[in-house]
C-alpha cells in the first residue's frame, strides 16, 4: 500500500521538479499555449525535451523507474504546463497501445517514430453520436482485397489535427462477419482529413475531428491483440488502455489543484482585510483545510492504483475511483482558490481562472464522472447499470 514517498521516491520527486522548472516552465515564454500547439511546434518542443529527459533517466537508478516514479513525473509535468502535458500524453499514447497489443512488425515500424514525435499519434474512439459507450462505434473498416476501407467521423480526438497516425476504433467487416477492432491509419499512406475544435480550457492542447472517406489502409495495420474467447478483443484493448489513462488524468488533476492551492496559500498569507491577513479569518482557514485534505485524498487514491499496477494487478475499480474523485476535486479546489483571491481570482492577470478552466476539462474524457461511478458500483455489487 502506498502511503508516502520512500527516500528514493522523494529524490525522484526533487529531480522531476527541477527538470520541470528548468526545461518545461521556460517553454511558456517561447510558445503561445493560449492557442492549440501546431504540429511543427510540438515536434520542436518534444524533440528538444527528449535528450534532456534521456540524460535524466540515464542518471537514475533503474529500480527507481517504476509506475510510482512515472506518476511523480506526470504530476510535475502537469504542474508546469497542463496543456503540454496533455499533448505529450496523447500524442505518445498510441505507442503504449501498440507495445501492448500490436504485431512485432507494427511495433518496430511505429513505436520509435511515435516516441520521437516523427509521427504524432492520436487515439480515435469518440464519434458525434457515440461517447460514453464505445461498443456502439459506427465507423466501419470493410475488407476489400488487400486493404480495409474506412468510413466515418471521429470527434473530440486529442491531437487530431496535428496527428500523423491515428489508432481508430471501428467495426471491422470481413469474412462475412463484423466485430469491434482497432486499425492504425498512417496519414502519409492513407490520407484523412481533420479539423480543430476550440474548447473552454487547456487552450494549448489540440482537440479536433477526423474524417475518413473511403480511406484505404493495408490489412497489416490492424492492431489485433491476443484473441480471447468471445472475439471482443477490440473492445478489451480499448478498456485496458483506459486503466492507466485514468490514473494519469487523476494525477494531472491533482497537479492542477496543487498549483491552485499553493497560489491560495501565498495569497492568504499576503492579502489583508479587516486589519489582518485573510489567512487569519476562520472561514478562509476552513477553505485551506478542505483543499489540502481533498488533494491528499485524491493523490493517495491515484498512487494506490499505481501501486497495484506496479504489482502487475488490474486496478479498474481503483483507477475509476481516483479519476472521478480527483477530477471533481480539482474543479472544487481551483474554484475555492478563486474564492480566496476574491475578484482577483477571476482576473486574467492571475493564473487561477486558467487553472479552473483547465481542471474543468478533466471530468469528461476517458469516461465521465458518472461512467466511473457506474463501473465502481458494478464492481462492488456485481450488478451492471449498463445493460
Ligand atoms: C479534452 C478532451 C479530450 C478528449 N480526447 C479524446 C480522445 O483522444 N479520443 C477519444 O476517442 N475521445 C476523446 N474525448 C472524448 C471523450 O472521451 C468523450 O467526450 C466522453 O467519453 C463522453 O462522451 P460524450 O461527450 O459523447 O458524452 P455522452 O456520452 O453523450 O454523455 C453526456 C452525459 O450523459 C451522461 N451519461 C452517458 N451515459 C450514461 C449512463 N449510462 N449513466 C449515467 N449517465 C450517463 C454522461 O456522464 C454525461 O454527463 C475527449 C474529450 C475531451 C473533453
Amino acid at each position: 500500500m502506498f502511503l508516502d514517498y520512500t527516500d528514493e521516491q522523494a529524490l525522484v520527486a526533487h529531480t522531476a521538479r527541477e527538470f520541470a522548472e528548468r526545461e518545461i516552465v521556460p517553454l511558456g515564454e517561447r510558445y503561445d499555449f493560449d492557442k492549440p500547439i501546431t504540429r511543427d511546434e510540438f515536434r520542436e518542443i518534444w524533440q528538444g525535451l527528449l535528450p534532456a529527459l534521456m540524460r535524466l533517466l540515464e542518471g537514475m537508478d533503474p529500480k527507481d523507474l517504476d509506475y510510482i516514479s512515472l506518476g511523480i513525473f506526470i504530476e510535475e509535468f502537469f504542474k508546469a504546463n497542463p496543456s503540454l502535458a496533455c499533448t505529450v500524453g496523447m500524442a505518445l499514447g498510441p505507442a503504449g497501445t501498440l507495445y501492448l497489443f500490436a504485431s512485432d512488425e507494427l511495433k518496430a515500424r511505429y513505436i520509435p517514430l511515435i516516441v520521437s514525435a516523427h509521427k504524432i499519434g492520436c487515439t480515435a474512439i469518440t464519434e458525434p453520436d457515440v461517447g460514453s459507450n464505445p461498443a456502439e462505434v459506427q465507423c466501419t473498416a470493410a475488407r476489400d482485397g488487400d486493404s480495409y476501407v474506412l468510413n466515418g467521423t471521429k470527434t473530440w480526438i486529442s491531437c487530431a489535427h496535428i496527428s500523423d497516425v491515428a489508432l481508430v476504433t471501428c467495426r471491422v467487416r470481413e469474412n462475412g462477419g463484423e466485430e469491434p477492432g482497432i486499425i492504425l491509419v498512417d496519414r502519409e499512406e492513407s490520407p484523412y482529413a481533420s479539423s480543430e475544435l476550440p474548447h473552454l480550457g487547456l487552450k494549448g492542447f489540440p482537440t479536433g475531428e477526423l474524417y475518413f472517406d473511403d480511406c484505404r489502409v493495408p490489412l497489416c495495420n490492424r492492431v489485433k491483440g491476443e484473441r480471447k474467447k468471445g472475439g471482443r478483443e477490440g473492445l478489451r484493448m480499448v478498456f485496458q488502455g483506459f486503466e492507466y489513462a485514468r490514473i494519469a488524468m487523476a494525477l494531472g488533476a491533482v497537479a492542477m489543484a496543487q498549483a491552485a492551492f499553493e497560489y491560495a496559500v501565498s495569497y492568504a498569507r499576503e492579502r489583508r482585510q479587516w486589519g489582518k491577513l485573510i489567512g487569519e479569518h476562520q472561514m478562509v482557514q476552513e477553505m485551506i483545510t478542505d483543499m489540502a485534505t481533498a488533494i491528499d485524498c485524491a493523490r493517495l487514491l491515484a498512487y494506490r492504483a499505481l501501486s497495484l499496477l506496479q504489482q502487475g494487478k488490474r486496478c479498474d475499480r481503483e483507477a475509476c475511483m481516483a479519476k472521478y474523485f480527483a477530477t471533481e476535486m480539482a474543479v472544487e479546489v481551483t474554484s475555492k482558490a478563486i474564492q480566496i483571491h476574491g475578484a482577483n481570482g477571476l482576473s486574467e492577470e492571475y493564473p487561477l481562472e486558467r487553472l479552473f478552466r483547465d481542471a474543468r476539462m478533466f471530468t469528461i474524457p476517458d469516461g465521465t464522472t458518472q461512467i466511473q461511478k457506474l463501473i465502481v458500483a458494478r464492481d462492488i455489487l456485481g450488478l451492471s447499470a449498463f445493460s
